[in-house]
């Protein structure tokens, strides 16, 4: 997926170009990522460097001592080896890729209406249906999604061919209003969709003297994070809290010792130039997090052909989403994956505790 989106990104300004108007700019910005490793584990990077290099991916495996030498401004004690991306590794700005995929979406005739989706309406699956014949199956059908529209009591009923689930965090509350996850096994409808918000707080901070444009996205050996924001001495920080420590999602407040406690501790040990940082500003947002193994749900829910998955990407859903779009898409046209097999990626998954793991995934 990866590999599919940043073909997908190289080529922006042809696929998303819309006549009329300048070519998309995402203000892409490349740069590797480097991935650090203890002693304990890195055999599980070493894991992933391999499999990477097998797929494709341009990805060096780093000794310390390399390291050291390529980033000499980097504190390598307790690493013993890293990973660093060579090629189609780097950041973009999220905002605008969204809008340039509306812009296009529009330009081909997409209709958008803003509104909040508070339940659907379904029927039984008969064969005089707007779907390909291909997914008459079992199950049941959506014939409409009910939409609340701002500032009006009214809720209408949009009719649908098909309907996409792709509420970020927000996607497991809009299936439950489907009784997913509220039935029986025989009916595939006992397993909820394990998608919820998770707090994730991200830290700006002001170091000039650090590390410069040869800076790439550090993940520290502990999974804190820091990359160059800018090119005015400032980076972003972060970290996942550990499960037991989950804040909880009633508000977007940021939790400021934690960065004192735990982000700026572990990035000044790994870059000694960060000792002298300033905090800027901060901000929280929530990652559409896959309570079950943190990977994206990706295809046809077993108990409603007509209905589409498209969510829980666990804090990797932007720069997957080019493949994701295609596949949806692939899946509404030809009734198939076709560009890319992402059927490992299904709900099924759920029913037949075929979970899809990834190690060093923050
Ligand atoms: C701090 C942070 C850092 C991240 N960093 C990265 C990163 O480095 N790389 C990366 O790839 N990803 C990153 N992500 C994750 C990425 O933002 C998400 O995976 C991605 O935005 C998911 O896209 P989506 O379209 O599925 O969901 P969203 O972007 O969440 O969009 C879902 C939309 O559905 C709407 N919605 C919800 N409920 C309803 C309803 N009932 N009716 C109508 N609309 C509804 C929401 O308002 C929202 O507009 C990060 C996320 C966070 C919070």
């Amino acid at each position: 997926m990866s590999l599919y989106s940043a073909h997908f990104l190289r080529n922006i300004k042809q696929n998303l170009c819309v006549d009329d108007r300048d070519p998309p700019d995402i203000q892409f910005n490349h740069q590797g990522y480097l991935t650090l490793s203890s002693q304990a584990n890195a055999h599980i990077l070493e894991q992933n460097y391999k499999l990477q290099t097998e797929l494709g991916a341009k990805v060096e495996l780093m000794s310390s001592m390399r390291l050291k030498e390529r980033f000499p401004w980097l504190n390598t004690d307790e690493v013993e080896v890293g990973t660093y991306g060579l090629e189609n590794e780097g950041w973009f700005d999220p905002y605008l890729l969204t809008r340039s995929f509306k812009q296009k979406a529009e330009s081909l005739g997409a209709q958008y209406c803003l509104g909040e989706v508070v339940g659907f309406e379904c029927s039984k699956l008969d064969k005089q249906l707007s779907v390909p014949e291909f997914y008459v199956g079992q199950g049941k059908r959506i014939k409409a999604v009910k939409v609340r529209m701002p500032n009006s009591p009214e809720v209408i009923d949009v009719q649908c061919a098909f309907a996409v689930v792709c509420a970020g965090s927000w996607s497991g509350e809009v299936t439950t209003t489907l009784g997913i996850g509220q039935g029986t096994a025989e009916e595939l409808m006992d397993v909820p969709l394990p998608v919820e918000p998770r707090k994730r707080y991200v830290y700006v901070a002001h170091c000039p003297d650090g590390p410069g444009l040869d800076c790439p996205m550090i993940v520290n050996v502990d999974g804190v994070y820091t990359r160059r924001e800018g090119l005015g001495g400032n980076y972003l920080m972060g970290s996942c809290p550990p499960e037991e420590a989950e804040p909880d999602c009633e508000n977007l407040n940021v939790d400021y010792d934690f960065f004192e406690e735990k982000v700026w501790p572990s990035m000044a040990n790994r870059v000694p130039a960060f000792e002298n940082l300033k905090l800027k500003s901060a901000w929280a947002g929530f990652y559409d997090y896959n309570t079950i193994d943190q990977n994206a749900i990706i295809g046809t829910h077993p108990a409603f052909p007509n209905l589409l998955l498209a969510t829980g990407f666990s804090g990797h859903g932007i720069q997957q989403s080019p493949a994701v779009g295609q596949a949806i898409s692939d899946l509404i046209f030809e009734g198939k994956f076709v560009e890319i097999d992402l059927n490992r990626m299904g709900f099924e998954r759920f029913l037949n505790k075929q979970h899809v793991r990834e190690s060093n995934i923050y």
